[in-house]
């Protein structure tokens, strides 16, 4: 039996690599300081793993920027674009690197970025591999090779980890029309078998391909791809270990596929998908060994050992320990660092959690412990982990039978609004009495420097509450008055007090908790620190009222309450894993209901509750689809649904492609829907037009991710382009989404001119 890990996290327990690259980038640190941190990150984690007692080490699992932008620069398919940077940068590869992962504005050059997305399911962002024509690929980085080396002079026979050759092409875009990614599979085979000679005559014995495709929906040509690459490199290294690593999901109707690629070890994720071990056992190949993702890769909670024992004893009993590994679920790249830097964290909850540094020794407890070891201290570990897994399970900090009561008797009349959408319309409208083509903000406005060292004073005791309050009040005045002047119609307070549209609310929901350094990366340099959902969860009192009726006191214009939706909550935090991900979305949601009722007994007619999560929580398998909507949509709807019908529900989503969900998004049934729009032209419209969308609908008129300000002309003319889908009478005019990373000069700008071409279209109507 032996242990690994799919991979660790990269950015250092102190966030180190994130601090290295900022200083490198901004010209305060040279190259050779940055390529020391990342060696130094390298060899800890190395050391890290020897110690927890892993048996293959990973290595390429370490990243300046991304995996999968290393894969590209590794193989060679450097878009055209970034010829010029090579010649600038001709003697730093990590230079061009850095260019294809951020873009390029030196030496009279100004080269846009590759594209990023999300990884799977996760919110880790990859770059997305740009594939042309006629691409040719050739060995441009040897990466994989040099990481491999120093492991090997560190005393370590690594395993290094290679993003699957058809996961790679299936990662990618096609660039232009004319043909199909996975046809250059034959073109980039050449480019891996070099990459595996090099590896095999420095010694290499296991290789780790990860293919988290073949758990997903594949077409036919992908299954012949697979059996195509896989055969082709056997053949050339008949010695060579492969290991293919499949996660997020089941093998499913692929499994009889991954049987018959010519592998050494194959490995599933049981964490996501335990249902597929019986099928895996029963037709798993002869001498193939059977890689057990038991150690949750995705989540914090500690490992429950007398689960995963009875999963790996089934396992053995039936392959023998020597075609047993025990490993992560997938790489712990999802993970933060390291519990034991959580000093103030509950001590109750603490004991109930692993990070990725915890996870290395769960999984070589796991080892120990299915060998019938008698060894005091493992045993001694064991019994420990019983308590913690026990005290979890009953623990008062996590059980509210209220809570529990509430959610059981949910009915149907809570996740509906008391009248249709036309009778609302019209008591909409005598209460409201709006214009045509109404004016509105998302929420936030710029939060600016001081903003932000208010907050950071206030968190560090050197501002008092009162002080702290007092600055919050008098930034929300301004903008109410600025809001005021310029025309706008409906007026929002722009969320001064929060730190960021999650974590303000998980601050005060009971049930909720937050680290001190649970950092985990989320593209590039960026990390985010999910909140961590441990218990039932309930409010215990309102968490906007204040901020929101403060600002409708300053006017006489509309202010718009602003909430997050449970669903965007859930799905950016860490969730528990004892209940369905469906039961702790239902608690949230009865929460933000009461903070909905208690606005709008407060005198808040207009509420937007903020969804852009939606779309990315969709399961990663279309037969998954229907049961997450179904119940994402119903939480949504719980949460929105307590309203008089004169009470106008707004929602926001960004980051999406409307077309797969237009349907769910029409359930949601709120009053006025806001989307990101202007960077397709109004094209994510025609969803909603196609679909004959029934409510009212802001399409974002101009693009807040950019400084650039917008001139009103092209305001107007994305408006006319909107009113030929959509009914003038039910359009908004209003931005793509919150100002909070603008600066106040351009926000100005922009602002006005949005005024006036809502004017001018409503005049020229
Ligand atoms: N109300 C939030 C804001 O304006 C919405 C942010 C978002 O959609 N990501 O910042
Ligand atoms: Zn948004």
């Amino acid at each position: 039996m032996q242990t690994h890990i799919l991979g660790y996290p990269r950015i250092g327990s102190n966030r180190e690599l994130k601090k290295a690259c900022e200083q490198y980038w901004s010209g305060k640190t040279s190259l050779q300081e940055l390529l020391e941190t990342g060696r130094n990150i390298c060899q800890q984690n190395w050391k890290t793993q020897q110690e927890a007692g892993i048996d293959l080490i990973p290595c390429n699992d370490f990243s300046y920027y991304d995996q999968v932008l290393d894969m590209t620069l590794t193989v060679g398919a450097i878009p055209k674009r970034y010829n010029e940077v090579m010649l600038k940068t001709s003697n730093s590869e990590l230079d061009l690197y850095f260019a294809m992962a951020r873009g390029y504005q030196k030496d009279d050059l100004d080269i846009t970025a590759m594209e990023m997305t999300k990884w799977f399911d996760t919110n880790y962002h990859y770059i997305v591999p740009e594939f042309y024509k006629n691409q040719e690929f050739k060995l441009f980085s040897s990466k994989i090779v040099n990481e491999f080396v120093g492991a090997k002079q560190a005393g370590i026979n690594a395993k290094p980890v290679i993003i699957g050759l058809v996961s790679y092409l299936l990662l990618g875009k096609e660039k232009e029309e004319g043909f199909d990614k996975l046809d250059l599979a034959p073109k980039l085979l050449p480019v891996y078998i070099e990459i595996l000679q090099e590896l095999q005559t420095q010694g290499a014995e296991w290789i780790q391909f990860d293919e988290p495709f073949l758990a997903l929906d594949l077409s036919e040509k992908a299954k012949e791809t697979y059996q195509f690459i896989y055969n082709e490199i056997r053949k050339k290294f008949p010695k060579l270990k492969f290991i293919v690593t499949t996660y997020f999901e089941g093998l499913k109707d692929n499994l009889s596929l991954a049987n018959i690629l010519p592998l050494d070890a194959l490995h599933i994720d049981l964490v996501r998908c335990e249902e597929q071990l019986d099928d895996v056992l029963n037709t798993l190949p002869k001498n193939r060994i059977l890689s057990l993702g038991v150690v949750d890769g995705r989540n914090i909670w500690k490992n429950d050992f007398e689960k995963s024992l009875q999963l790996i004893k089934k396992v053995t009993d039936k392959l023998g320990s020597e075609k047993t590994f025990i490993a992560s679920s997938c790489s712990l790249l999802h993970s933060p660092c390291d519990l034991d830097l959580e000093i103030s964290l509950d001590t109750d909850i603490k004991q109930w959690l692993s990070f990725a540094k915890q996870k290395l020794t769960e999984v070589s407890l796991l080892k120990e412990l299915s060998e019938n070891t008698s060894d005091e201290n493992i045993l001694n570990a064991y019994e420990e982990n019983k308590k913690a897994i026990a005290n979890r399970k009953s623990s008062a900090l996590i059980h509210h039978n209220d809570v529990k009561l509430r959610v059981d008797s949910i009915n149907e009349t809570d996740s509906r609004r008391k009248n249709s959408f036309l009778i609302r319309k019209e008591a909409q409208e005598k209460v409201l009495n709006l214009p045509l083509f109404p004016t509105t903000t998302i929420g936030s406005f710029p939060q600016t420097k001081e903003v932000r060292s208010w907050r950071a004073q206030f968190k560090k005791g050197i501002l008092s509450s009162e002080d702290y309050k007092y600055l919050l009040k008098e930034e929300t005045q301004k903008t109410i008055q600025w809001q005021e002047k310029i025309g706008l119609d409906v007026l929002v307070h722009g969320e001064y007090e929060r730190n960021d549209m999650v974590e303000y609310f998980g601050e005060q929901l009971a049930g909720v908790t937050f680290t001190k350094k649970g950092w985990v990366q989320s593209y590039g340099s960026r990390c985010v620190k999910p909140p961590i959902i441990y218990g039932d969860v309930h409010r215990p009192h309102p968490m906007t009222v204040y901020w929101s009726q403060y600002a409708q006191s300053l006017t006489d214009k509309w202010v718009k309450g602003m909430l997050t939706g449970p669903v965007t909550i859930l799905q950016w935090s860490f969730v528990r894993d004892d209940q369905p991900r469906s039961i702790t979305c239902q608690q949230i949601a009865l929460a933000i209901r009461d903070e909905v009722r208690d606005l709008e007994n407060a005198g808040i007619r207009i509420i937007q509750i903020d969804e852009p999560a939606i779309r990315e929580g969709l399961p990663l398998r279309k037969s998954g689809w229907n049961d997450y909507l179904k119940w994402a949509i119903e939480a949504f709807k719980i949460s929105s649904c307590g309203v008089n019908d004169a009470t106008q529900i707004h929602t926001h989503m960004c980051y999406s492609e409307f077309n797969d969900i237009i349907q769910s998004i029409a359930e949601m049934d709120a009053d006025v829907i806001t989307i990101e729009c202007s960077r397709s032209q109004m094209e994510l419209l025609n969803a909603f037009a196609d679909f004959k969308y029934p409510n009212e609908i802001g399409p974002g008129v101009y693009d807040i991710h950019s400084p650039r300000v917008p001139s009103k002309e092209e305001m107007v003319e994305l408006l006319q382009k909107a009113q030929k889908v959509i009914p003038a009478s039910r359009l908004w005019v209003n931005p793509d989404c919150g100002l909070k990373t603008r600066h106040w000069d351009e926000t100005e700008k922009a602002l006005i001119a949005m005024v006036s071409a809502s004017k001018e279209a409503s005049l020229s109507y």
